[in-house]
């Protein structure tokens, strides 16, 4: 079938959108009607490079909307890291390291595509390809939800808000009383800040470059705003802090130098979880000595949990109106404007785009 899809054919190059071929799903796929999909960095990283990919690619991981082969009717969002269920990750509990990760992701698991534009096969994203009317994924690569929440708001669960909010239930278990940092306060760190508040975190230390940024970590929970671009951060959240640092760190952003300050914000003993997607290539550079003193370094994939479950508990939360969703959306955007979407992103202006499907 033709559907419309935005697709990258060279990297550092806008995006094309137009009508490509969509074939049948194989065995074990589904085709599924996008409803929306979250304009998210990780998209933005294959444009820019940092993030080497196959091209052409219809990019796009954030993606809700409704199953046409299968299970027709179904509700589900994307899932962009795959779980199958039965793989020794998956059995031992941690779904978000399933075995599935190591087959190439722009490929269903046959190993080859589902799109075509002119006879030639253009790569899927993370199994997902959201920009597109419509796409076919593996059913390792999506998770039914209740059919009473709005498509256009909780597909920001499928990256960001599970990114954001997961590592705080999932990998720091960040207990009630507690003091956190977090370093970076766009579309995912605001989910870091609101998964603190709601576990009942004692001091909520927001980090950030953007002024704009700092105001919408105090509206999603933050007891504190630390302006990284007028005042040495580290020195900062440790003065904040009473201690030498902070129980729990989150770096959001992705760079050397964030990560290198979230780790130097804990006290010793502490956790920093990194959650930013860095380019390719970096490296940190820390003092083995801030290790021995038991603090611990570690990162997260997709919220670090079980995203099987963790996705529609977050919508469920929405749904009782204890977690902000709606707040989140800056732009509502038709796929056409995916470039300016981008841009906007880039410019710092919004906490999340959503391009959405009529
Ligand atoms: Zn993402
Ligand atoms: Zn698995």
């Amino acid at each position: 079938m033709r559907v419309t899809a935005a697709v990258l054919y060279d990297a550092k190059k806008p995006v094309v959108v137009e009508d490509v071929e969509l074939s049948e799903p194989g065995p074990h796929e589904l085709q599924v009607r996008w409803a929306a999909n979250g304009v998210c960095h990780s998209d933005l990283h294959v444009i820019t490079g940092d993030y080497p990919h196959p091209l052409p690619v219809v990019l796009g991981h954030e993606a809700a909307g409704v199953v046409e082969t299968v299970a027709p009717g179904d509700h589900v969002c994307s899932s962009y890291i795959p779980s199958c269920g039965k793989c020794w990750y998956c059995i031992g509990g941690q779904p978000t390291m399933c075995a599935l990760r190591d087959k190439p992701r722009w490929f269903m698991l046959d190993g080859t595509p589902r799109f075509k534009k002119d006879g030639r096969g253009l790569h899927h994203f993370l199994q997902v390809s959201g920009y597109a009317t419509h796409s076919v994924l593996p059913e390792e690569s999506v998770i039914p939800i209740r059919k009473d929440a709005p498509l256009d708001v909780v597909c920001l669960v499928s990256c960001g808000v599970l990114a954001g909010a997961g590592p705080v239930f999932n990998r720091a278990k960040v207990p009630p009383g507690a003091s956190v940092a977090v370093f970076g306060c766009g579309g995912v760190g605001l989910n870091t800040i609101q998964a603190a508040r709601l576990v009942g975190a004692g001091q909520i230390i927001a980090v950030d470059v953007m002024k704009q940024k700092l105001a919408w970590a105090e509206e999603f929970g933050a007891t504190h705003v630390v302006d990284a671009s007028r005042e040495d951060p580290v020195a900062s959240v440790q003065a904040l802090s009473g201690r030498s640092g902070v129980d729990f760190a989150f770096e959001v952003v992705g760079t050397q130098k964030t990560m290198e300050q979230a780790l130097l914000s804990t006290h010793r003993g502490g956790t920093c979880v990194v959650v930013g997607v860095s380019p390719a290539g970096t490296r940190l550079s820390i003092d083995p000595s801030l290790l021995l003193q038991q603090r611990v370094l570690t990162g997260s994939s997709f919220g670090g949990g079980h995203q099987r479950t963790d996705v529609p508990m977050l919508i469920d939360l929405y749904m009782r109106g204890k977690y902000k969703l709606e707040e989140l959306i800056s732009r509502r955007l038709p796929l056409d404007e995916l470039n300016r979407a981008f841009d906007l992103m880039l410019q710092g202006e919004v906490k999340r785009s959503v391009i959405v499907y009529s």
